[in-house]
């Protein structure tokens, strides 16, 4: 069907906007015959397109840059805090909310514990913090929703097909949000929303491919490709969690033995902690548990540091089950930037040294050499920035470019 004059049109101008903004916003601040010059786009056009932005407050005239022979040129950046929008992590422990800038800086966080809330009460929790967040900001200036859980999620269609801890199923989420609060909505599987963040927010080179695997209770990986995220037919790309790795293994909580969660996740490796610590009595896991009743992950990375042996084999044994995972995923995608996310990432460089030596050990060699794996920011917020950063890129044409 060919489009309407007026329908291109409108394409047109929002494809240049999307485009002078993404291009101030990675390389201002610019002046417009800068902005036409990395954008292909004319004198007239640029000028036009910012002087809207100028006017709607998105961006502002900064004064003069250095002259290049005529007359010093206007420069023009973005404005961090023009918009806000609101991210959302459905965590299985608690549900964060904030208010997020244009540079997935945090201006408010609110948070709720989860305390066994399913069904209808969790969607009430859901609408209790979008509306603490709206009543503490300017509505006007709320770009609109992201969300990222756990679970089965369609992101297009906004549709949350399994979220099983918080018993959610086939939920339009994504509808339900929008039609109360009137913003647009995202939603995303948290492992796919976090790929997201570390691609918008933190992504120096500006690569165009990126896998985050984020380990916590639960295990999946975010793949983006040529900038865009990658969800599979059904929506599970990524979902490593559950492949089965070993032969007779403990029982997963989705009813399988021997998933790849039952040996890497947060859960799995507190649990061979505290084998470890009764197991041998010298070691400073013993004397954790010993005093506190419970060990956590920030216990069995310092007892590492620190040279205790028990505490050491259970993070390389941690880091070597994900390594393994890690070069199958070098093998089907060579994507040479992988970053690790989640809780387990407070293991640190023992943790990630095991990763990394698996992953190449079993990966092709030329492949394994060019793959790059990292720790990621070990910042709480990865999922919640993540859906920001999904509804960021959507709603403002926010890519990197290069
Ligand atoms: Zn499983």
């Amino acid at each position: 069907v060919p489009l309407s004059a007026k329908a291109t049109h409108q394409q047109t101008r929002a494809l240049n906007q999307g485009l002078v903004l993404r291009t101030l916003y990675h390389h201002g601040p610019a002046s417009r015959a800068e902005v036409a010059r990395l954008t292909g786009l004319t004198r007239t056009t640029v000028s036009d397109v910012v002087g809207e932005f100028v006017a709607t407050g998105i961006a502002r005239e900064i004064g003069r840059g250095p002259s290049t022979g005529g007359k010093a040129p206007i420069l023009v950046e973005v404005v961090d805090d023009s918009r806000l929008t609101i991210g959302l992590d459905l965590g299985e422990r608690a549900f964060t909310g904030a208010l997020v800038n244009l540079r997935g800086v945090v201006r408010h966080l609110v948070e709720i514990p989860v305390e066994g809330r399913d069904g209808h009460d969790a969607l009430a929790s859901v609408h209790r913090l979008i509306d603490d967040l709206l009543a503490g900001s300017g509505r006007d200036i709320v770009l609109g929703i992201g969300v990222g859980t756990p679970g089965l999620v369609d992101t297009e269609r906004g549709v949350i097909r399994w979220a099983v801890n918080l018993d959610w199923q086939d939920l339009p989420l994504g509808t339900i949000l929008s039609d109360r609060t009137g913003l647009p909505t995202y939603i995303a599987n948290d492992a796919r929303a976090a790929a997201m963040g570390e691609y918008l927010f933190a992504n120096p080179a500006r690569d165009a491919n990126l896998v985050a695997v984020k380990v916590g209770l639960g295990v999946g990986a975010g793949i983006v490709l040529d900038g865009r995220l990658f969800h599979g037919d059904d929506f599970g790309a990524g979902e490593i969690g559950h492949t089965v790795v070993v032969d007779d293994g403990v029982e997963c909580r989705c009813g399988r033995f021997g998933c790849l969660e039952t040996i890497t996740s947060s859960r799995a490796i507190l649990q061979e902690a505290e084998d470890a610590a009764a197991g041998h009595v010298d070691s400073a896991l013993h004397a954790v548990l010993d005093g506190t009743g419970a060990i956590t992950l920030a216990d069995v990375a310092s007892a590492t540091n620190a040279g205790d042996e028990p505490a050491r084999r259970v993070v390389v044994s941690a880091g070597r089950a994900l390594g393994r995972a890690i070069a199958g995923l070098i093998g089907v995608l060579n994507v040479r930037r992988i970053v690790l996310l989640g809780s387990v990432s407070a293991l640190g460089d023992a943790y990630l040294d095991a990763v990394r030596d698996e992953a190449s050990r079993r990966s092709l060699g030329t492949l394994a050499k060019a793959t790059e794996i990292v720790l990621g920011r070990p910042d709480e917020d990865v999922v919640l920035l993540g859906a920001v950063a999904l509804l960021m890129t959507r709603e403002l044409g926010l890519v990197p470019v290069r």
